[in-house]
């Protein structure tokens, strides 16, 4: 594993260095993971596109002065679901905007029309009509919770996720990515990771490059996520996501982290982060797939054939049977994965529920990968 200096250090790397260190990186990522590349055949149910944070590159969110603010009924939740299970789709995304009856009155009154007062009870009880009705697995990305909320969610949910994004304070200030932000505070973030850690959750992070942190910020961001790894080991992957201006936003003119310092940063992850940590670098930001791999990543995340990318709507999906085509023409097998891995799978005791893991047994292969494996979008 690299030093924190050396890793201060890399963004000083000649071309000649560099070609040198995605050699090491990639020789990390086939030890640990072959020359297999995974991705998750998902739906996505953003189950409320209102949020109580700000965030200065968002797209998702709605105020209910938009008009188009809401959440989504039960009904539309299992018509989404199901039409993800038809399409052979094997885990419901679960994305949410954070605590929006905290600031608004229209959250707050469509809650109670579903008989609820809080966003993570009504959360709790669609995973759970999802789980109850369909053949998914639930994987909820619901921002910080606290240890209590987390341990609720638990019993619905194979697995969890929050993007850490950056944990740097200077990015709460006035003018910066995440003021007026109150859950994207690093304190919140890291107290996240270390409950779902405490709670044997398997768990998703990741950063959002590009937002106004530092290089050497980045990297002791990377750092951290280790830490919590190493002492608990409940992270079975990090995304690094690249930030893209979109107009309508304050940060619609700011300028966007350039292929190479994608590629630098997922690198710097590769060697930092344990091996047996998943890397994953969503395939619908960058048409450059050949360069993520080179940099080291073994997985594109959750890729849906049914539904768009609420978070990044203007981007679409590649076709899974042409990015099947490409890993294959670049050496690699594309292979379809559960939201939960298999080194995971093979702890059920510690890490899953019991119905949780009986419903991912009856979707999983011998090796922990999908049992059926589809690769028409
Ligand atoms: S927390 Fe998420 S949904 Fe809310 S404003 Fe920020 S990016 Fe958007």
């Amino acid at each position: 594993m690299i030093k924190r200096t050396e890793a201060y250090d890399l963004i000083n790397l000649s071309q000649i260095e560099l070609a040198n260190f995605l050699r090491e990186v990639n020789t990390i990522r086939s030890e640990a993971w072959g020359n297999i590349i995974t991705y998750s055949r998902k739906v996505f149910i953003p189950l409320t596109n209102m949020c109580r944070d700000q965030c200065r590159y968002c797209t998702f969110v709605q105020t209910p002065d938009s008009g188009k603010a809401r959440y989504m009924t039960p009904d539309a939740v299992l018509r989404t679901a199901l039409q993800g299970q038809n399409a052979g789709c094997k885990e419901a995304l679960f994305s949410l905007g954070e605590r929006p009856e905290l600031r608004y009155r229209l959250a707050k009154d469509l809650l109670r029309q579903q008989g609820y007062d809080n966003t993570i009870d009504y959360l709790h009880d669609m995973a759970e009509l999802v789980l109850n009705r369909t053949l998914l697995v639930p994987h909820i990305n619901a921002g910080a919770l606290s240890y209590q909320e987390l341990k609720r969610l638990r019993p619905v949910a194979g697995s969890m996720g929050m993007m850490i994004e950056s944990l740097t304070d200077h990015l709460m200030k006035k003018g910066q990515a995440h003021h007026g932000c109150p859950d994207k505070t690093p304190q919140r973030r890291l107290e996240t990771l270390r409950s779902a850690g405490k709670l044997n959750i398997p768990f998703t992070t990741g950063l959002l490059i590009g937002i106004g942190e530092t290089w050497q910020q980045r990297i002791d961001s990377l750092f951290a996520i280790n830490d919590l790894y190493l002492e608990y080991g409940h992270i079975q992957e990090v995304i690094i996501q690249n930030f893209r201006a979109k107009a309508g936003t304050p940060m619609a003119d700011y300028p966007e982290p350039t292929l190479h310092d994608m590629m630098l940063t997922l690198a710097a992850a590769r060697s930092i982060l344990h091996p047996d940590i998943s890397l994953q670098a969503p395939p619908n930001l960058e048409q450059s797939h050949q360069k993520y791999l080179e940099a080291g990543i073994n997985d594109w995340g959750g890729i849906s054939p049914v539904t768009r990318d609420f978070i990044n709507p203007e981007r679409a999906w590649p076709q899974i049977s042409q990015l099947a085509e490409k890993c294959r023409y670049l050496g690699y097998e594309l292979s379809e994965r559960l939201t939960v891995y298999p080194a995971y799978l093979q702890h059920k005791e510690k890490y899953l529920e019991p119905k949780i893991a009986t419903r991912l047994a009856s979707l999983s292969s011998d090796k922990g990968q999908a049992a059926v494996q589809c690769h028409i979008a």
